[in-house]
């Protein structure tokens, strides 16, 4: 593993806490906390979760059988740097090619190896339930923005809604996922990185055969 060398002056934690309250389409997590166990000497507890509620990374194999789990991905694939993309707005709407560029020319161009962090403030929804953030629309990926950040050849793609597409299709998940770009969902705090640019880390239990994965996501600016 190569990890690069980063310097920053601040941290920014792109991710939302977890808990059994999370806006999503697919079932809760539940946790169950036991107190006093091995002879009154620890507390424990477990945690039944689907890893795609809450901020998380999906593997290939969420869309298609026989394409790569979560520990097909290298450990530090979170790891290095990353352009925010600021388009889009909360709620419904639908992110293009053109979005991607407009946003370039102010900026600079998304290198190969970059990450692309979409900011459209969605993530403000988060606390108001599951119809303000789910159910009443979110922002999505056009299929030329999928294939853009194909062109560009991005180290992975995350975004600040529940999904880069409306739950009744998976060909953007399967343009990203296919061309080995993972897709980190539910991501928050955009809004505090000042520029474009900064790196980002992060990492991911290596769940054997998981189509997603909890990470906790940080921005170094
Ligand atoms: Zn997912």
């Amino acid at each position: 593993m190569n990890i690069p060398c980063v310097s920053y002056g601040k941290i920014i934690d792109l991710s939302h806490p977890f808990d059994e309250n999370m806006p999503s389409i697919d079932p809760m997590p539940r946790l169950d906390f036991y107190e006093n166990t091995h002879s009154g000497l620890y507390n424990v507890e477990t945690i039944t979760y689907c890893p795609h509620v809450g901020t998380h990374m999906d593997a290939p194999s969420h869309v298609a059988d026989g394409w790569g789990s979560i520990d097909s991905w290298p450990a530090d694939i979170l790891v290095g740097p990353a352009v925010v993309i600021q388009t889009g707005r909360p709620g419904k709407c639908e992110i293009s090619a053109s979005d991607i560029t407009a946003c370039e020319m102010e900026n600079g161009f998304i290198e190969p190896g970059d990450a692309v962090l979409f900011h459209t403030r969605h993530s403000e929804l988060w606390g108001f339930g599951r119809s303000a953030y789910v159910d009443d629309g979110y922002p999505c990926l056009s299929l030329d923005a999928a294939d853009y950040l194909i062109s560009r050849r991005v180290r992975y793609a995350a975004i600040d809604f529940f999904s880069p597409e409306p739950p009744d299709r998976s060909d953007i998940h399967r343009r990203l996922l296919g061309n080995g770009i993972p897709i980190v969902e539910n991501v928050c705090n955009l809004e505090m990185i000042e520029g474009a640019r900064c790196a980002t880390i992060g990492t991911f239990p290596a769940v054997r055969g998981a189509t997603g994965v909890w990470v906790r996501l940080l921005a170094l600016v």
